[in-house]
């Protein structure tokens, strides 16, 4: 089946007893056992709960992975990851994550003795020095928030052979609907689905799509250890979130090109980062003084944190999302005080151009 099918009617079309065609939500916290030693096959929603179980499989299907976990939000799937590591691993990471990411290596794994080397693992080389005997998990997410880099995973799966380091990607921006990290040889990956996959803005969640059962198995006991999982309500909105994926990620990236060729003709605009995949631009003006007016003047476009979602939004990643990222930095990664980073949305193409017109006049 195709990926704009799957996102649907998952793996196989499965029918609910009731004909039901939105999976209902089981709104409960417990299930009750038809006898000693016997189970329905759940037993506490922390375990484990049909609606969110209905999503998991679709994801791990999407993905084309072994099993998926679905988390209460993007950060929290990526905490459970990291409780694979132990004091004394190593991480080598994308030097150009999601701030986010970047605070939960600096402040938490940092303190529970695991060190982070942050590098351009767009470049081979740079990913062969990083390497140490220790380094237990390569992170990377591509492309990189909020500067755009590409890294090739396929390349750097076939760098890690041999060791003893699990190959995780972030693959928010991209969606398995342009991207499928683990055919390409990443045994892990991440997802912020409060972005595109749940698509409108409305609800935090995070998945962890897993290679094999080994890796499965160690996510789902470090899951129902820990509890940060989603509840069924959000699986609901992120389900229903999904089934039209592909029809705005094919809108919102055509949407994008059309702005990121209309930027680069803008007098006060001095860089468009569009990796030419996705609906994510990022964009240097002339004057920090433009920027904030950019941010004030936009009337149909958000000024607000996230991306991924039907309406556009315009953030400032110096205060927003990367604030937390010490400032030499930011400034040798280019997130300045000139840069803005547009989440562009399904809206029509000439009325959101319209809008950054007069926002840059
Ligand atoms: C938003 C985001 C996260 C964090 O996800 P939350 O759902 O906000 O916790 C992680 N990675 C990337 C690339 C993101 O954009």
């Amino acid at each position: 089946m195709k990926i704009d099918t799957i996102v649907i009617h998952g793996s196989e079309r499965r029918g609910e007893a009731t004909g039901a065609i939105a999976f209902p939500i089981y709104q409960s916290s417990t299930f009750a056992h038809p006898g000693v030693g016997r189970s329905t096959g759940y037993d506490y929603t922390r375990s484990q709960n049909p609606t969110r179980e209905h999503l998991e499989q679709k994801l791990a299907a999407l993905e084309c992975g072994f099993g998926a976990l679905a988390f209460s939000s993007g950060m929290s799937a990526v905490d459970a990851l990291v409780q694979l590591l132990k004091p004394g691993d190593h991480v080598v990471a994308s030097d150009d994550l999601y701030g986010g990411t970047i605070r939960l290596f600096d402040h938490i794994l940092a303190k529970n003795g695991v060190s982070a080397t942050y590098i351009n693992t767009g470049d081979l080389d740079a990913v062969k020095a990083a390497l140490r005997p220790e380094t237990a998990l390569v992170f990377i997410e591509t492309p990189t928030n909020p500067m755009m880099h590409i890294t090739d995973i396929r390349a750097v799966a076939d760098l890690l052979r041999g060791r003893n380091a699990i190959l995780v990607a972030d693959n928010t921006f991209l969606t398995p609907y342009l991207c499928r990290p683990i055919e390409l040889g990443a045994d892990i990956v991440i997802h912020s689905g409060t972005k595109y996959l749940g698509g409108h803005n409305d609800t935090l969640a995070g998945f962890i799509v897993t290679a094999t059962q080994e890796l499965d198995d160690k996510l789902r006991f470090i899951q129902k250890t820990t509890g940060a999982v989603l509840a069924p309500f959000d699986a609901f909105l992120i389900e229903r979130g999904l089934k039209t994926l592909a029809v705005r990620m094919d809108k919102s990236s055509a949407n994008a090109a059309a702005i990121a060729e209309w930027l680069k003709t803008q007098k006060k605009v001095t860089a468009v980062y569009f990796p030419g995949v996705s609906a994510m631009i990022s964009f240097e003006v002339d004057a920090p003084e433009t920027a904030v007016a950019v941010l004030e003047r936009v009337k149909l476009i958000y000024y607000a944190e996230s991306l991924g979602g039907v309406e556009s939004l315009i953030t400032y990643p110096l205060l927003q999302t990367h604030a937390d990222v010490p400032e030499d930095q930011r400034n040798a990664r280019g997130i300045t005080d000139r840069l803005l980073r547009l989440s562009v949305g399904i809206e029509n193409a000439e009325d959101l151009i319209e809008d950054l017109k007069n926002a840059l006049l």
